[in-house]
């Protein structure tokens, strides 16, 4: 059985060790104590060395704790032990401070915590809430700053299962609990590592929330990544307002305008675009010659879009004329035909995309159909030629 010094003493960072056991060609380690802490509870494993060979996982194994290394560690009895500092306690002040996040939904909104995971970069509580306003997440970080000024102990005892221990969420373990208590303020049946005083967390600030099936997931950092999440949001918001050349306060006054302007000026653009497209049709049906019968007929090659249907109306607006467009991406056509051509062109461009394996159809006057390839789309324009 590993004895787990981080119980005691979560500030313990170096410590000397005796290997108990060794597997898997000495990379896997079981020591007869460590302050490792391994993954369990939401909080990741720490990281650090054994006799100077990197930790790379730390894993729970009910009574003993294996640590996982980078490399074999070699025919040695006892080991110097040292853990990497600065991401464990940045997990110690994550993990207090989500004890004082849920204390405090608790406290002021009757909103209990179902889970917690400490992540890389934010860490998440799962609330038992449909969802949370923003003014209920600002009452809530203004709570925890007035208790993080406060400087509460936060303090660890050992206490037993069957007594009323008032805890905040029940625990299902018997026997002797491990309970970490926030002065007048929380008391939770918790294995993980916390820091001492409630100042340590430093600040809390909440983030995105996620609905997920009658639960809210919120969210958080705190300590240094409080710190720097801020830094990097007053960064963002500085280089916004240099890019609109306003103070940060007046962007999002400013964005919106901006927006509605772009909105109004793309109106105005495809409007443009029409009327050009129109333009084009009749100068195209004024420059074209009538064919032995009389007809008129052009063949445009591009995207059937608005313009493409707008300048094919203008031209067969005029006598005795027939349109064809053919577009390569994605293989389509459209044909068009005045009403005294002689043509139906929803029949005719039916006809032939349906014989070259595409679909389509249209009335008299416009037609369009695609098909599936380029080798089709060149048999379908030969049929309707
Ligand atoms: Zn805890």
């Amino acid at each position: 059985m590993t004895e787990r010094l981080y119980y005691q003493d979560c500030y313990l960072r170096e410590f000397v060790a005796h290997v108990v056991e060794t597997a898997d060609a000495g990379r896997r380690i079981y020591l007869d104590r460590t302050a490792f802490y391994p993954t369990s509870g939401g909080q990741p494993f720490d990281l650090g060395t054994l006799g100077g060979v990197a930790v790379s996982e730390v894993i729970d194994e009910d009574d003993r704790i294996a640590h996982l290394l980078e490399a074999p560690l070699g025919t040695t009895t006892e080991v110097a032990c040292i853990i990497d500092w600065d991401r464990r306690y940045d997990h110690m002040q994550q993990h207090t401070g989500q004890h004082l996040l849920s204390a405090v939904l608790e406290e002021l909104f009757a909103i209990r915590t179902v889970s917690f995971h400490l992540g890389s970069e934010v860490s998440t509580i799962d609330v038992e809430a449909p969802a949370l306003t923003a003014d209920q997440l600002e009452r809530v970080e203004d709570r925890c700053a007035e208790i993080i000024a406060e400087a509460r102990p936060v303090q660890i005892t050992f206490e037993d299962a069957a007594r009323d221990l008032e805890l905040r969420k029940a625990s299902t373990r018997t026997g002797m609990l491990r309970i970490v208590s926030i002065n007048n303020l929380d008391r939770s049946a918790c294995g993980g590592t916390h820091v001492r005083t409630g100042a340590e967390i430093g600040m809390v600030l909440t983030g995105k929330l996620e609905k997920i099936r009658g639960i809210t997931r919120v969210e958080f950092v705190c300590g240094k990544r409080a710190l720097r999440r801020a830094q990097s949001d007053n960064r963002l918001v500085a280089s916004i307002g240099r890019a609109l050349s306003v103070p940060p306060e007046q962007t999002p006054e400013l964005l919106l305008a901006l927006i509605e302007k772009n909105k109004s000026l793309e109106k105005t653009g495809q409007r443009l675009a029409t009327e050009l497209a129109r333009r084009e049709g009749q100068d195209l049906y004024a420059s074209s010659v009538p064919d032995a019968n009389g007809v008129r007929v052009t063949t445009q090659r591009g995207s059937i879009d608005d313009a493409m249907r707008a300048r094919a109306q203008a031209f067969v607006a005029g006598a005795k004329s027939i349109f064809l467009a053919v577009c390569e991406q994605p293989p389509s056509l459209l044909l068009a035909a005045s009403a005294d051509s002689g043509i139906h062109a929803g029949e005719r461009i039916k006809a032939a995309v349906t014989a070259s394996g595409g679909r389509g159809g249209g009335n008299q006057q416009l037609g369009q159909g695609s098909v599936p390839d380029a080798v089709a789309l060149v048999q379908a324009e030969a049929l309707l030629r």
